[in-house]
């Protein structure tokens, strides 16, 4: 299975000001299209810690490498620069990202939302990118996202607007990911469990994904009475090379545990396919 790992920059996280978006949605969309996320860090708009959190990251070897923030004009978008820190390179000004830079404040001048380009500096700090790197369209805003392979693994740098960071993701990365790593398809299923203390469900729930070990089993807690009046939800997630056998992984899993969970006498409901 390939890996991912996931940094977030940017303090508005880290002081509680903006609950983050980023590293959810990267998350769920890497797991479901086959990768295992293992790491997601975050760190301050601080070069020395965005530095930091990139060596560690990068440390752990992850196929891929998701960063999210700090790509803007502004003197706290420090990412890039970070990056070229830590690894070592020069910052240059990439052409291909001074055009798509200047492409997009064309059509924002074209379509009259504004009268005139961001300033040179400006627009010259989201063009300069690490030497060797290689700029990734934006659909929906004026800094380029960046790939750059380092050391086997793929790093991907995007903007720390949530709408941004899901364009250039869906348009540039998620196709190329599927293509490189062809990491299969991840389907999941859940079921509601009734039960009072969760500690019921751990018995059948061991056994069940010991007959099935490459799913993924997992309960989502909830405090008493919740558990016992709304049910656990009971997720199983299955990677296969179809969606159809990840469903059907997933569903017999799920067909298992209200069988076993039944006999322990536990309550359970339907089971309902999260993913298609
Ligand atoms: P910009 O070009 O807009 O400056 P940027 O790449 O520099 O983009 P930031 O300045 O870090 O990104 O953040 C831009 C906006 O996106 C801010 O409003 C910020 O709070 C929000 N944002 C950044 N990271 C996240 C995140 N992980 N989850 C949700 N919102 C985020
Ligand atoms: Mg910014």
């Amino acid at each position: 299975m390939p890996t991912a790992s996931l940094l977030a920059i940017g303090n508005e996280l880290l002081n509680g000001v903006v609950r983050d978006a980023n590293l959810f949605a990267l998350s769920q969309y890497l797991t479901q299209m086959g990768f295992s996320v293992d790491y997601a860090a975050m760190v301050r708009d601080d070069p020395t810690k965005i530095a930091h959190g990139l060596l560690f990251l990068l440390a752990q070897q992850p196929d891929v490498l998701l960063c999210s923030g700090g790509l803007g004009p502004t003197e706290d978008d420090l990412t890039l620069s970070a990056l070229a820190e830590a690894l070592q390179l020069p910052l240059a000004l990439n052409s291909t990202a001074a055009d798509l830079v200047e492409n997009h404040y064309d059509r924002l001048l074209t379509q009259h939302y504004l009268t005139q380009r961001g300033p040179t500096f400006a627009r010259i700090k989201m063009a300069m990118l690490p030497l060797g790197a290689t700029p990734l369209p934006n659909p929906v805003g004026t800094a380029p996202g960046v790939k750059l392979e380092h050391q086997g693994t793929v790093i991907y740098v995007l903007p720390g607007v949530p709408a941004e960071l899901e364009a250039i993701f869906a348009a540039s990365i998620a196709p190329e990911l599927l293509h490189r790593f062809n990491p299969g398809t991840w389907a999941e299923h859940t079921l509601l469990v009734h039960c009072d203390d969760e500690a019921d469900l751990a018995i059948p729930l061991r056994d069940v994904a010991r007959r099935h070990p490459d799913v993924y089993l997992k309960s989502l807690a909830k405090p008493f009475p919740a558990a016992s009046v709304e049910g656990l939800q009971v997720i199983a997630g299955a990677l296969a090379s179809t969606a159809a056998e990840a469903h059907a992984a997933a569903q017999a899993t799920l067909d298992d545990l209200r069988r076993t969970a039944e006999a322990a006498g536990l309550s359970v409901g339907e089971i309902h396919a999260s993913t298609d």
